[in-house]
């Protein structure tokens, strides 16, 4: 089995890294105080050419495998899970473009995103449809040549920034021959009458990523926003959250990657009785640990991305994936937090941070139970 990488994900590996080390640390510090979109960052960012990662040459991307983009993912959150999840939104929406938009969406939004002149979002979720989003209510109803769309959307990433454009919406279109709902999925334009940006939530980490509510109240849009066959929103939806939560695995991968960076860092340095924390035999538990689930956790995902790189079946690897790399990176961020010991309460220490971001990470992009659920269907629970 060859476990090597190939030069060209070295080279880009190595330049998110690089840039990790250079621009993305400091921004966290920056983000992390102001709560502000880094706009900076993402132009440094998109003009690496990593905006359009995945998004075919021929739309102004750099059409690398997915493979690749879950290497420089982890790199990223090593420092910043904020900036990861920022970009893996853009990522994951731009590849729902490429798989279900028409040639004419294509044209008009690849370029766009590719660039990263403008920025994707996903809206799912609403106040009483979380795991469960069949139990979505925003409804779109066609009259003549508009979709008139009514409803609100929750916790939305990226919506509402300046950059933010094209957001692709899921919606009730109607009731299918069988009694169940017909959900299909649209693309918003940000000046799209009767569309507004709701409150902005205030969280407990991932500060300078924006989160809102989008209300849409009559909204009209033009009946070719439509993404895809009419009735096809959750099949597209379930279909882009495979590499949703293999990006999740390496976001948690890169997570437990700090925790130990930190933690070795830190016990190493730090004396009590006379002797480095890290001489102490329970303080090398805490670390093996740490190290063995990261390897884990790092494995796991880049199967998943290495099955769904090549078209292959992975709806079970990447559950597995999100599931097993969030749990062990919430273990690694508590480890790491009790290392550190009274100082980790302050919350300008990177381990208070990874604390504070490790959770969510256990609930976004479909809940852990919800994986659960998924792997034991896939063994035909
Ligand atoms: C910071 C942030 C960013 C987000 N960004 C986006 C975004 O960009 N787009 C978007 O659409 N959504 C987004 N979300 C929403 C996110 O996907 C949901 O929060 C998530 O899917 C869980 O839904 P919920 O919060 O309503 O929890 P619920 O579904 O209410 O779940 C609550 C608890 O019940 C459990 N549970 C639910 N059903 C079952 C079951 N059948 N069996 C066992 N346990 C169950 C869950 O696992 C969980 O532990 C974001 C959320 C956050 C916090």
């Amino acid at each position: 089995m060859d476990f090597s990488l190939s030069s060209e994900q070295q080279e880009i590996q190595n330049l998110a890294r690089d840039f990790t080390r250079a621009e993305i640390a400091p921004a966290q510090l920056k983000m992390d105080a102001d709560h502000k979109f880094p706009y900076e960052l993402w132009r440094k960012w998109s003009d690496l050419g990593m905006a359009g990662m995945l998004i075919p040459e021929k739309y102004g991307g750099s059409g690398i495998d997915p493979l690749t983009y879950i290497l420089a993912l982890e790199e990223v959150a090593t420092e910043s899970n904020t900036f990861a999840l920022i970009w893996q939104v853009h990522v994951l929406v731009s590849e729902m473009f490429r798989k279900f938009a028409s040639a004419e969406q294509k044209d008009h939004w690849l370029p766009l995103y590719s660039k990263g002149e403008k920025l994707a979002a996903f809206a799912l979720t609403e106040a009483g449809a979380g795991s469960d989003s069949y139990g979505m209510t925003t409804k779109a109803e066609l009259e003549g040549n508009q979709w008139t769309v009514n409803g609100t959307k929750i916790f939305i990433s990226n919506a509402g920034t300046d950059i933010s454009d094209g957001t692709v919406l899921m919606a009730v279109t109607g009731m299918r021959d069988d009694g169940k709902k017909e959900i299909s999925s649209f693309i918003i334009p940000q000046d799209a009458d009767g569309f507004t940006l709701g409150q902005s939530f205030k969280k407990m980490a991932w500060h300078g990523m924006d989160n809102r509510e989008l209300v849409f109240e009559d909204c009209r849009i033009p009946a070719a926003n439509i993404m895809g066959e009419r009735g096809a929103g959750l099949r597209q939806a379930l279909g882009g959250l495979n590499l949703g939560r293999i990006a999740f695995g390496a976001i948690a991968t890169g997570l437990s990657r700090g925790c130990l960076e930190e933690s070795l860092a830190y016990t190493k340095q730090r004396e009590q009785f006379g002797q480095p924390l890290s001489s102490f035999q329970l303080t090398q538990a805490k670390l093996s640990n740490m190290a063995c689930g990261l390897e884990a956790s790092r494995r796991l995902t880049h199967y998943a991305a290495y099955l769904f790189s090549n078209d292959m079946e992975c709806r079970k690897e990447a559950a597995m994936a999100k599931l097993f790399a969030s749990q062990r990176s919430t273990e690694a961020a508590m480890d790491a937090f009790q290392l550190h010991g009274g100082s980790a309460f302050m919350e300008d220490t990177k381990a208070n941070r990874f604390y504070r971001e490790a959770k969510i990470l256990e609930i976004g992009e479909g809940t852990n139970e919800i994986q659960q659920l998924y792997i034991a269907r896939e063994m035909g629970c």
